[in-house]
């Protein structure tokens, strides 16, 4: 599709002095630079549900997340980008008043926001609630939370496309699991994927991925790098990302990849891989949430 060149996407080398001597290659895929704002892997995953909204002929996309979604912006910006209109269902009233520059950023793209108490959010899957939801709008298409359907898995299949079979390890943030389950599904069977969450006790993701997998071996969730929860950050990570930026000349941000590469350094420190692997880190993107943290950050 037209607006967004995947090839941007290029593999990047990351400095040795970070990864040497315990592993022979390190490099970063960086899906960060397809798009500023449609960025990473939230592109794949929104691309084949944008192509049954233009088969299709709906008018509005309907989606949900927190004030800080990247997967909302994203969507935000592809409605606009062509000339269909955008409804996010945000998680939780407090926002309402006090708006996230991602909510802003939302709303100057076009976005129209329904805020709802994360009682109600916590019903986004049920059919009946959608089917009111639905019904307040001019048909919409509805795209699960974090693009989380099946359209979105075998978007995220198309990122192994880019990904050469040399690599013993790929690595991977993961929110919903979407991503790495269209990782897993796509790309061979023995290139191990390792999964960083960012919650809190995120493993649960686990039985929400295991169903949708073909592959169903050689992958592993980590969820000890989550820095006191989603979205929760410290000094001990400002300065990491900091150091990365220095050292290796790519940012990271705040939510997701910056948790992958610290908890990616704690794993080459434990001597967690073995001495012949080559490992390829996906940059997913997000940086547009850094806005929170802009003053501490170098780049
Ligand atoms: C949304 C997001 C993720 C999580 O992706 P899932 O497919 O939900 O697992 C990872 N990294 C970044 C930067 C994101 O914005």
């Amino acid at each position: 599709m037209a607006i967004i060149n995947e090839h941007k996407a290029i593999i990047q080398p990351l400095n040795p002095i970070w990864y040497q001597p315990c592993v022979p290659q390190m490099e970063m895929l960086r899906l960060d630079l397809i798009h500023p704002v449609i960025s990473g892997n939230k592109w794949f995953k929104l691309k084949y549900n944008l192509e049954t909204v233009l088969e299709k002929g709906y008018k509005n996309i309907l989606t949900f997340g927190g004030a800080y979604s990247n997967h909302l912006v994203a969507t935000a910006a592809v409605a606009k980008e062509y000339g269909i209109g955008s409804i996010g269902i945000i998680r939780g009233n407090y926002a309402k008043n006090n708006p996230t520059a991602t909510l802003d950023e939302c709303r100057a793209l076009g976005m129209r926001l329904l805020f709802v108490g994360w009682e109600e959010y916590a019903r986004k899957t049920d059919e009946a609630w959608l089917n009111d939801l639905v019904a307040e709008f001019d048909t919409p298409y509805v795209i699960p939370e974090g693009g989380a359907n099946d359209a979105g898995r075998r978007g995220a299949e198309d990122i192994a496309k880019l990904i050469p079979e040399t690599y013993s390890h790929i690595c991977v943030s993961a929110g919903t699991g979407t991503t790495l389950i269209g990782l897993r599904n796509a790309l061979p069977a023995a290139q191990k994927i390792l999964g960083f969450v960012p919650m809190k006790e995120g493993s649960y993701i686990k039985e929400e991925i295991e169903p949708h997998l073909r592959v169903k071996e050689n992958w592993q969730l980590f969820d000890e790098w989550h820095i006191g929860g989603f979205g929760k950050w410290n000094n001990k990570l400002l300065a990491f990302m900091n150091n990365f930026y220095r050292i290796n000349n790519i940012p990271l941000d705040i939510i997701y990849t910056s948790k992958m590469m610290y908890g990616l350094d704690e794993l080459l420190l434990g001597r967690y891989f073995p001495d012949y692997a080559r490992i390829l880190c996906i940059h997913t993107g997000g940086l547009q949430g850094n806005s929170s943290v802009q003053d501490f950050l170098s780049y």
